[in-house]
C-alpha cells in the first residue's frame, strides 16, 4: 500500500490531480511489443496467405485498432476468394 501510494504521489507531479480525493486505485500499464513479424501492405507474411494482426503482432495498441485491423485483413481475404 505504501508503494501505491508513494507511485500515486509521484504521479501527480507528471499530471497534477491525480492524487486527489476523487482517486480510489490508479494501476499503471507497460505493454511490451518485441514480436513484430514482417508484414506488406496487407498485413500477409512472407507466407502467402498467412496474415497477422493485432496487439500480438506488435502491430495494434487497442481495441478499436485491433478491430480495425482486423477487418482490413478480412476484406483483403474476401477480395482473394471473389
Ligand atoms: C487490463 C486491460 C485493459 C485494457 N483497456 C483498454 C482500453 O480501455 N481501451 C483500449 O482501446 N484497449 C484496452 N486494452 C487493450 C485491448 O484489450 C487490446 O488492444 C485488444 O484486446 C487487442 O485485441 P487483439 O484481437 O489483437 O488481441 P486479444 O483481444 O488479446 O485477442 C487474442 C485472442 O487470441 C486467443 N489466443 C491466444 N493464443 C491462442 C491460440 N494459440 N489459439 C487460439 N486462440 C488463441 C486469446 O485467447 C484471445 O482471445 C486493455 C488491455 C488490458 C489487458
Amino acid at each position: 500500500m505504501k508503494s501505491l501510494i508513494e507511485m500515486t504521489e509521484a504521479l501527480d507531479h507528471v499530471t497534477p490531480g491525480i492524487a486527489s480525493e476523487h482517486t480510489l486505485f490508479y494501476g499503471v500499464e507497460a505493454k511490451f511489443y518485441s514480436a513484430r513479424p514482417k508484414v506488406n501492405d496487407k498485413f500477409e507474411t512472407k507466407i502467402k496467405g498467412l496474415y497477422v494482426g493485432g496487439d500480438g503482432a506488435g502491430i495494434t495498441r487497442g481495441l478499436a485498432q485491433a478491430g480495425a485491423n482486423g477487418i482490413w485483413i478480412a476484406r483483403d481475404i474476401i477480395s482473394r476468394s471473389n
